[in-house]
């Protein structure tokens, strides 16, 4: 459960910036390609933040789409799910974005 210690990692990163803060809501991106569910992260956000100053702050989560370009004949498409499959077959693609896993704000009291 990879989840877990990312969300750690991101209770941290926050507490390490802002010491002595009362933080009230975390905003996340989630691209659609990082293989981050973000339902887990919601689920271990609860868990890491009890006991430390991000305790029953809120948070929300965006996942913007992937985008992918194909290798094969060069299309580019949005991918259904962490694997990009091109509309020709192919899934041998690069992935252009949705792999970003980034703290977009935070607001504290
Ligand atoms: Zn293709």
């Amino acid at each position: 459960m990879h989840e877990l210690a990312i969300t750690q990692s991101v209770v941290e990163a926050v507490t390490d910036r802002l010491p002595g803060a009362t933080v009230t809501c975390v905003r996340l991106e989630i691209g659609a390609m990082s293989g981050v569910v973000a339902d887990s992260v919601r689920f271990c956000f609860e868990l890491v933040t009890d006991g430390t100053a991000l305790e029953g702050a809120r948070l929300e989560i965006s996942e913007p789409p992937g985008r992918c370009r194909c290798r094969a004949c060069g299309a580019e498409f949005e991918p259904d799910g962490p694997v990009g499959f091109c509309p020709c077959g192919s899934a041998d693609a690069e992935v252009l974005t949705g792999r970003e896993l980034t703290i977009t704000s935070v607001e504290v009291a």
